[in-house]
């Protein structure tokens, strides 16, 4: 193989990097990247398992003067998140990413390039493939799915593990570690209903153009959800007049702030609901447009069949109006971080059905249950049946940590800077192997990796070589 890379920097670092960039590995496709690990295990004579989910683990001994140390983790994943731009969209997914680089800068033709998490893979494996490195016992952790929902890591069997120190690899912007995420799960909820048939007047309320986003990482942006402004304008109208939802529908998945939603409805009086919701969006709109810059609130004449029953309807946005949505509690004694939020992530009423759906989360697991349990509470209370589904561990930051001080003291003296150790509000593996070892002891890093999940993605070679570095020093104090 010929190395795009070579002389560089790190080259076997590197050219590991680039030998996993030409076996495809989009999620649920590891195998190929599974069988290279082995395959590197086994030429290394070190000892490995591989599960069914093709999950790897590889144990290598620790150095001469650290063999009895006790086993430290590292552990990344080796699926990508596959996209193309427009240009190259026929690209395959199971086809080798192809490189190009820009000074010391690494990307893909058209696709993304899978740094995230190949970093970690290439990084682990060039650790054990240095003899002359000075390590205590490692367990190399390679799990599948996490991009689709951290699939292997929770089929991972830990038992076999030893350590309660591991360094994790995934993140994407180096001198930040991260100690602490979300868990998270979805509150799903319905309610029946009889429709009124007929052929009624109604109006269309469009709420749209809204920044939306990530719903962990973006929740505390002060973006509107879409979902609760229609509901708000509804909400109000039915304090003057009998309203009637015909249909309502806002968002499509739970993990996204709801960016659009529109709702038909009928009313006694619809030219009243037409200045009344003009009015509302005159006023609502200035401060929306503060974040949301593109945002619109519109009525349209429409017409309707079938109508959900008035205590239903109101019932529904009343639901909308008053359940937590956005941040709901911070860290005791730190304002900047998130202890809890909710997403109103999905509503859909048509045809006798109204359905809600809502994502909560928290790295606390009390924290978690409580904001579930309110949501709950209010869902019953409007007449929903709800239902908890797709739980998953948050990971609590530590308060002292002996790796979270190794890390800071080893990159300032690498650098010469001071770190930033943060806890994130998304969901990372690091939060379902802390349910499943007993006092893990974890940080998160990386390299300089912009743009994830895009065409765009762009690893800084020269950072990625500083964080392999810096993993190898703290090995060494371990
Ligand atoms: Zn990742």
């Amino acid at each position: 193989m010929k190395y795009l890379t070579k002389g560089l920097g790190n080259d076997r670092l590197f050219g590991l990097f680039e030998e996993i960039c030409s076996i495809p590995h989009p999620s649920g496709n590891e195998k190929g990247i599974a069988d290279f690990v082995c395959a590197k295990a086994e030429k290394n004579g070190y000892r490995f398992i591989r599960d069914a989910a093709d999950n790897v683990i590889v144990f290598v001994p620790g150095s001469e003067d650290k063999a009895d140390s006790e086993p430290v983790m590292i552990q990344g994943h080796t699926d990508m998140v596959f996209v193309t731009d427009g240009e190259h969209s026929s690209k395959d997914r199971l086809s080798p990413i192809e490189l190009k680089l820009d000074g010391k800068k690494l990307s893909a033709v058209g696709t993304s390039l899978g740094a995230d998490d190949g970093v970690a893979v290439a990084l682990m494996l060039a650790i054990m493939e240095d003899k002359t490195l000075v390590h205590p016992p490692l367990e190399l952790i390679f799990t599948t799915g996490e991009e689709i929902g951290l699939l292997g890591a929770d089929a991972l069997d830990a038992s076999v593990l030893k350590g309660n120190v591991m360094i994790n690899v995934d993140s994407d912007c180096e001198g930040v570690a991260t100690i602490g995420c979300a868990g998270g799960l979805r509150i799903g909820a319905t309610r029946d209903y009889v429709p009124e048939k007929g052929d009624f007047a109604a109006l269309k309320l469009s709420v749209g153009g809204l920044r939306g986003g990530h719903s962990g990482g973006e929740i505390d942006l002060g973006r509107a959800n879409a979902n609760r402004v229609a509901a708000e304008i509804i909400y109000g109208l039915s304090l003057t007049q009998t309203v009637k939802i015909a249909e309502m529908n806002g968002g499509k998945v739970d993990n996204a702030i709801c960016d659009f939603c529109s709702a038909v409805i009928a009313a006694e009086d619809i030219r009243d609901a037409k200045t009344f919701i003009e009015s509302a969006a005159e006023k609502m709109l200035p401060q929306i447009r503060k974040v949301d810059t593109d945002a619109y609130i519109t009525a349209e004449d429409a017409r309707a069949g079938e109508l959900m029953p008035a205590a239903a309807s109101k019932d529904l946005v009343t639901m909308l109006f008053v359940c937590p949505d956005g941040p709901c509690e911070r860290m005791p004694g730190d304002r900047s971080t998130l202890l809890s939020s909710s997403n109103a992530a999905i509503v859909r009423a048509a045809n006798g059905k109204a359905e809600l759906a809502f994502s909560v989360r928290s790295p606390q697991a009390e924290a978690k249950k409580r904001l579930a349990g309110r949501i709950a509470a209010l869902l019953e209370k409007f007449g929903f049946s709800c239902s908890f589904e797709g739980e998953y561990p948050g990971w609590y930051p530590k308060e002292d940590s002996k790796l979270q001080r190794l890390y800071s003291e080893e990159y300032t003296l690498q650098t010469g800077k001071k770190p930033q150790i943060i806890s994130i509000h998304a969901g990372l593996e690091c939060g379902i192997f802390a349910e499943k070892i007993k006092d893990l002891d974890a940080i998160s890093i990386g390299p300089d990796n912009e743009s994830i999940h895009s065409p765009k993605e762009t690893l800084d070679l020269e950072s990625f070589d500083r964080t392999c570095e810096l993993v190898i020093r703290m090995l060494k104090k371990l």
